[in-house]
């Protein structure tokens, strides 16, 4: 399966006129067992997600002992109290959406002397159930993040809505980006990351379409 999505990414983006290599997937490992991941790892897939903090805790220190180039971001809503063991076990952040969070995340990375590479969420759909700033905080956010909390803020990141076609809500998602000349772009699913490729996505995050539902 994972032969078969990065065939897919590579004709995406070649439809596309883009480089596959500009196209990074992600592989979401969320629910998934150490024993799962190890064969993904076997075949050089090196960038993981995860959504919760304490999965990646337990699974990713024990593989890393053995692939030191491993690459974990979270991909879940960060609470506060959690910024610590975040900075500790990821090496992107996917998912800043709000100021106290962003100085949270600037504190702790100084402390940890761990300057990690962040993506601010949007929620495009601006669906309250959902984590990410609203596009029109957006730019308000991004200079807090950066001025104040001093994080290097490098992309922005969405999940649109479930049941709505995705294509606007990236096409949304690029032109914020470019209105912040921000390089990383991470969007696009099991179910539309080719779509998401079309529109730009430096990142795709790939669950399901890797191991199954
Ligand atoms: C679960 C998850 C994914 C992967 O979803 P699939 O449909 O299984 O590919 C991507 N992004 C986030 C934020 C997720 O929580």
């Amino acid at each position: 399966m994972l032969a078969d999505v990065r065939a897919r990414i590579a004709l995406a983006a070649q439809a596309a006129g883009r480089d596959a290599r500009d196209v990074t997937l992600v592989a979401v490992t969320k629910f998934r067992p150490v024993a799962e991941i190890a064969p993904l790892i076997a075949q050089d897939q090196r960038v993981f997600g995860e959504n919760r903090v304490q999965d990646a805790l337990e699974k990713f220190p024990a593989l890393r002992e053995m692939h030191s180039d491993l690459r974990v971001h979270l991909i879940g809503q960060l609470q506060t109290n959690k910024v610590r063991d975040a900075v500790r076990v990821f090496d992107v952040i996917e998912t800043v959406d709000r100021e106290n969070l962003a100085h949270a995340l600037g504190g702790e990375m100084c402390k940890q002397n761990r300057h990690l590479p962040c993506l601010i969420q949007v929620n495009t759909g601006e669906e309250p159930q959902k984590g990410g700033v609203a596009p029109r905080d957006l730019e308000s956010l991004y200079r807090i993040a950066t001025e104040e909390a001093g994080l290097k803020i490098q992309g922005l990141m969405c999940i649109p809505p479930a049941h709505e076609p995705p294509e606007p809500h990236f096409s949304l998602l690029r032109q914020l980006a470019g209105g912040l000349s921000l390089p990383l772009l991470s969007m696009g699913m099991s179910a539309d990351f080719e779509a998401a490729i079309r529109h730009g996505a430096t990142h795709v995050r790939v669950g399901s379409a890797l191991f199954g539902a």
